[in-house]
C-alpha cells in the first residue's frame, strides 16, 4: 500500500479521496490556488502544497506544478479525482513516466474511450450496441444525406465534446446549415477540436450508466446501473439506482455491454459506461465511457456495498479485486442530489458568495459529501457544487420521502441554491413514477414560475428580518455608549455576552 498521496483536485471529491485515504491509513497531499487557501480539503489533509493562481490553468490543471508537488512532498501516487486532470491521457502518462502512480486506468485506455467519435467506431468493432449515426463527415452536403439516412430529430454532436458542450439538436433539414456553424465554434473554442458526430436524436430518452469496476490483473465486473435522467442543459441533478425503468433481464444484457465495452479497451479501475435507453423501444445505446470516478458514485456504494474509493486506491496499489459478479446484488433504494450554489430561477446560473450559515442534514441511511462549510465562500473560478446528498433505504418511495426530509434540513444561507427546485422535482408526480426523461426539466418543469414562487419571502421571513435589523440598530446603539464609558475595566464595556 501506498504511505502517501497527492489529491489532484478540490472541493467534496478531495474530501472523499482523503477520507478514504484515511482510512486505509495512508497520509494525504491537498493542493490549492489562491481562492482556496481556506478551504476545507486543505485544512482536512496531513499536507498542503499551494499551486499557484486561482485560475484553474495555474493551479488544478497545471500538470507540471502537480507532478513537482508530489515528487516533493514525498507522495507515491496522485489520484485525479473528476474532471480537471482525471481524463487527461498525457497527464496520465507523465504521472507514471516521473515514476508516481496513477490513481485511475491506463493512458491507453483514456485515450481509447476520450473521442466520442472514436469510442463509437470502437465500440460497434466490440459489439456494443451504439446510436445510430455517422462519424468523420466533413461537408453540410455529407451532414445532409446522413441526416435524411438517419431521419430527422437528429443530435450534433463535437467528437472531443464533454459536459453537454457542442451539442445540438436539429429537427428540420431547415436548421441543418446554422446548427452545425454553432457547434463548430462551440467545439473549437471548448476542445480546440471541430470534429462533429451525428447521430439519432432519441427525444424521450433515459440515461442509464453502469459502474464498472476491475484490477490490473484482469478481473473486470460491473455494479449495476445509475439512472441520471434528471438533468438541466445535459447536465445530472439528481441520480439513483436502481433504475425505475429497467427489467431485471435488461439490466442483465446491459451489465454485461458495459463490461464487454470495458474489456475492449483492457479497463481497470473505476468506470462507468453511459447509455441512452429508448423505453419505447426498450432499445438501449452506449454512449460513451467516463474513465474516471463519477460524482455520483456514492449511490452505488450504497446500494452495492463497496468502497469505491478505497478499491480505487487498493488495486493501484497492485492489490487484486477479490470479487466475482455474483457477489454483488442490489440492496435497497439510494437517491443523490447534488446541492448546487445556483439559481434555477436565472437559468441556473452561479451564485457566489461566504456561507452565512451551512447545516448538513443527519441521520440514518443519510450521507452527505461536502466541501464546505460554515464561513467559506463559493467563488467564480471552479464548478458550484457544495455537497452532495445521498440518501439510502428499503424501496424508492422510502427512499424519496427521507430525500425530502434530508432536503428540507439542509440549511444554506448566503448563495442562493437548487434545493427547493430540488424538492419540487422529487414532488412531481413525474418523478413518482419514474418516468422522467432527460428533457423533463425543460419541458416539463415550469421552472422559472416555480423559482418566482420559492423565491417569495415568506411574512414569518419578513418579520424575523425587520426584527433582526431592528435589534442590530440598538445594539450599535449600545456599544457606542459603552464605548463612551469612563472607566476601562466597567463591566458594561464587556461586550463578551457575560451576565451575571
Ligand atoms: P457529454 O460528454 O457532453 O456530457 P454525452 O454524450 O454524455 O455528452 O451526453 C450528455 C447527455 O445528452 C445525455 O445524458 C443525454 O441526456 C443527451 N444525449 C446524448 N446523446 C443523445 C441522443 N442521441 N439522443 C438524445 N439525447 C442524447
Amino acid at each position: 500500500m501506498f504511505t502517501k498521496i497527492l489529491i489532484a483536485n478540490r472541493g467534496e471529491i478531495a474530501m472523499r479521496i482523503m477520507r478514504a485515504c484515511q482510512e486505509l491509513g495512508v497520509k494525504t497531499v491537498a493542493v490549492y490556488s489562491d481562492a482556496d487557501q481556506n478551504a476545507l480539503h486543505v485544512q482536512f489533509a496531513d499536507e498542503a502544497v499551494h499551486l499557484g493562481a486561482s485560475a484553474p490553468k495555474e493551479s488544478y490543471l497545471n500538470r507540471d506544478k502537480l507532478i513537482q508537488a508530489a515528487l516533493h512532498s514525498g507522495a507515491e501516487a496522485i489520484h485525479p479525482g473528476y474532471g480537471f486532470l482525471s481524463e487527461n491521457a498525457a497527464f496520465a502518462a507523465a504521472v507514471e513516466s516521473a515514476k508516481l502512480k496513477f490513481i485511475g486506468p491506463s493512458a491507453d485506455s483514456i485515450r481509447a474511450m476520450g473521442d466520442k467519435a472514436e469510442s463509437k467506431i470502437l465500440m460497434k468493432k466490440a459489439g456494443v450496441p451504439t446510436v445510430p449515426g455517422f462519424e468523420g463527415l466533413e461537408t453540410e452536403a455529407e451532414f445532409k444525406q446522413a441526416a435524411q439516412e438517419i431521419g430527422y430529430p437528429v443530435l450534433i454532436k463535437a467528437s472531443a465534446g464533454g459536459g453537454g458542450k457542442g451539442m445540438r439538436v436539429v429537427s428540420q433539414e431547415s436548421e441543418l446549415q446554422d446548427a452545425l456553424e454553432l457547434a463548430r465554434g462551440e467545439a473549437l473554442n471548448s476542445f480546440g477540436d471541430e470534429r462533429l458526430l451525428i447521430e439519432k436524436y432519441i427525444a424521450a430518452a433515459h440515461h442509464v450508466e453502469f459502474q464498472v469496476f476491475g484490477d490490473e490483473q484482469g478481473n473486470l465486473i460491473h455494479l449495476f446501473e445509475r439512472e441520471c435522467s434528471v438533468q438541466r442543459r445535459h447536465q445530472k441533478i439528481i441520480e439513483e439506482t436502481p433504475s425505475p425503468v429497467l427489467t431485471s433481464e435488461l439490466r442483465e444484457q446491459m451489465g454485461a455491454a458495459a463490461v464487454q465495452a470495458a474489456k475492449a479497451v483492457n479497463y481497470f479501475n473505476a468506470g462507468t459506461i453511459e447509455f441512452i435507453f429508448d423505453p419505447s423501444s426498450a432499445q438501449y445505446y452506449f454512449l460513451e465511457m467516463n474513465t474516471r470516478l463519477q460524482v455520483e458514485h456514492p449511490v452505488t456504494e450504497l446500494v452495492a456495498g463497496i468502497d469505491l474509493a478505497q478499491w480505487q486506491i487498493r488495486v493501484a496499489a497492485g492489490e487484486k479485486f477479490p470479487f466475482q459478479q455474483k457477489d454483488f446484488m442490489q440492496r435497497g433504494h439510494a437517491i443523490e442530489c447534488r446541492v448546487y450554489a445556483e439559481d434555477p430561477a436565472s437559468g441556473f446560473l452561479p451564485s457566489t458568495g461566504k456561507l452565512l450559515q451551512f447545516i448538513e442534514p443527519h441521520g440514518p441511511g443519510v450521507r452527505v459529501d461536502s466541501g464546505f462549510a460554515k464561513g467559506k465562500t463559493v467563488t467564480h473560478f471552479y464548478d458550484p457544487l457544495l455537497a452532495k446528498l445521498i440518501v439510502h433505504a428499503e424501496n424508492r418511495e422510502t427512499a424519496i420521502q427521507k430525500m425530502q426530509n434530508a432536503l428540507k434540513n439542509f440549511i444554506v444561507h448566503g448563495v442562493v441554491t437548487n434545493v427547493d427546485f430540488m424538492q419540487a422535482v422529487l414532488a412531481h408526480p413525474d418523478f413518482a413514477s419514474g418516468q422522467v426523461t432527460t428533457r423533463w426539466v425543460e419541458t416539463v418543469l415550469a421552472v422559472a414560475d416555480l423559482a418566482v414562487e420559492k423565491n417569495k419571502p415568506t411574512p414569518e421571513q419578513l418579520i424575523s428580518a425587520a426584527l433582526a435589523e431592528a435589534t442590530l440598530a440598538n445594539s450599535s446603539i449600545a456599544a457606542v455608549e459603552r464605548r463612551n464609558e469612563s472607566d476601562p475595566y466597567s463591566p458594561w464595556r464587556q461586550t463578551n455576552g457575560f451576565r451575571n
